[in-house]
C-alpha cells in the first residue's frame, strides 16, 4: 500500500488505479472514502471484502458532474432536482431508482442508487479524473469507526488497500444524511453531515419513519455500527459510581462541571459548539479506543442541527437500535 500527500501527481496516479480496478482512500468532507470504479463489478467486490462488509449493505456512488446523474439513474424527479441545486455539492446522499449501468453488486440488488456529489476539491478533482463514478462507502472496516484521517484508514486498512491519499482532517467528520425519495415524498434513511432543518426549509417536512416497503437493509439501519473495540455505553443521568478497578474513558460533550474518577477525557467540544463537536466525534473515538481502557461512557449532546447525526452515531456504537 502507498501512502501519498494530495498533489496532482498523486491524484493522476490514483485515478490511474480506480480504472485499472484498484482500490484508493481518499479524503471528502464527511469522512475518508474507500472509492473504485462504480462500473465495475470486480472492482466493487474488492470493496466489499477488504471491508468485510456484507453484501447485503448497499455503496454510494460519488459523481463528480450533474451529467452523471442522468446515467446512474432513472427518475430524477422535482424533489430531487430541488435537493440537488440546494445541496450538491455536499454531504446529502439522495436515493433514487437506479438505471441498468450501476452493476447490481452495487446496490445489493436493489432497484434503486444511492448517488452522492462531494464537495472536498480532491474528491471532486479525483473523480473527474478517473472519469468514472466512484463507489465510496466509508474507508473502514465494517462495522467499526468511521476514519477522519489518512493515518485512521492506515490502521484498519493498511496493506490491503492500493493507495491512501492523504488530504488532511476530514472536515465535517460525519457521513451524509441519506433521503431516500420515494412517490414524491422524502424520507430520512440516515441523519448526517448536511441538517435535517436544512433539508426541510427548502423541501417541507421529511419523513423520519420509513415504512417497511421502502425499508432496504442499510448500514445506517443496522443495530450495531460506527463501533469501538472499547465497550461504550451511554452515561446515566445524575451521580454515578464507576466500578473500582476499571479504567475508564469520557466522551464528553462539554467540558466537565466536577471532577470524575476518569482515566481519559475527550472534549466533543469546548463551547459547546454542534458543528464541531460533529467533526470531533470519530477523532475522539478513536483516541479513546486506543488508550487501552475497560469502558467509555458517552454523553448525550442537544438532537439539533449535526446533533442527530451524532446522536445516530452514538445509538449504534452502544448498540442501541433506536435511531430517534
Ligand atoms: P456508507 O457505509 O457510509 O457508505 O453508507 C451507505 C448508506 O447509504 C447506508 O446507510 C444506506 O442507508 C444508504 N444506501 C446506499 N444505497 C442505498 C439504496 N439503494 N437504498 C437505500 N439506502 C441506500
Ligand atoms: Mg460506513
Amino acid at each position: 500500500m502507498k501512502l501519498h500527500k494530495v498533489t496532482s501527481q498523486s491524484i493522476k496516479e490514483a485515478a490511474l488505479i480506480i480504472q485499472n480496478g484498484g482500490l484508493v482512500a481518499f479524503p471528502t468532507e464527511t469522512v475518508y472514502g474507500l472509492g473504485a470504479d462504480a462500473l465495475n463489478p470486480l472492482a466493487v467486490a474488492r470493496v466489499f471484502e477488504v471491508k468485510e462488509r456484507p453484501n447485503f449493505d448497499p455503496l454510494i456512488v460519488h459523481i463528480s458532474s450533474l451529467a452523471d446523474i442522468e446515467r446512474l439513474c432513472l427518475k430524477i424527479d422535482k424533489m430531487a432536482r430541488t435537493l440537488m441545486k440546494h445541496f450538491w455539492p455536499g454531504p446529502l446522499t439522495l436515493v433514487l431508482p437506479k438505471s441498468s449501468l450501476v452493476p447490481d453488486i452495487v446496490t445489493a440488488g436493489l432497484p434503486t442508487v444511492a448517488v452522492r456529489m462531494p464537495s472536498h476539491p480532491v474528491a471532486s478533482e479525483l473523480i473527474k479524473a478517473a472519469g468514472t463514478p466512484v463507489a465510496a462507502p466509508s474507508a473502514n472496516l465494517f462495522s467499526r469507526l468511521s476514519p477522519t484521517t489518512a493515518k485512521h484508514v492506515k490502521e484498519q486498512l493498511g496493506d490491503k488497500i492500493d493507495l491512501i491519499l492523504d488530504g488532511g482532517r476530514s472536515p465535517i467528520g460525519v457521513e451524509s444524511t441519506v433521503i431516500l425519495l420515494a412517490s414524491g415524498k422524502a424520507h430520512l434513511l440516515r441523519p448526517g453531515g448536511l441538517s435535517l432543518e436544512d433539508i426541510e426549509n427548502v423541501i417541507g417536512a421529511v419523513k423520519i419513519q420509513i415504512p417497511k416497503s421502502l425499508s432496504p437493509l442499510s448500514p445506517g439501519q443496522l443495530p450495531r455500527h460506527y463501533s469501538p473495540r472499547t465497550p461504550i455505553r451511554f452515561l446515566p443521568p445524575g451521580k454515578i459510581e464507576f466500578e473500582k478497578g476499571k479504567k475508564v474513558g469520557l466522551l464528553a460533550f462539554t467540558p466537565l462541571k466536577a471532577k470524575m474518577p476518569c482515566e481519559v477525557v475527550e472534549i466533543l467540544s469546548p463551547e459547546g459548539d454542534i458543528v464541531e463537536a460533529a467533526a470531533n466525534l470519530f477523532p475522539c473515538l478513536h483516541r479513546l479506543d486506543k488508550a487501552g481502557l475497560d469502558i467509555i461512557y458517552a454523553e448525550s449532546v442537544p438532537k439539533i442541527g449535526l446533533g442527530r447525526a451524532i446522536m445516530d452515531r452514538l445509538y449504534k456504537a452502544v448498540g442501541d437500535s433506536r435511531s430517534e
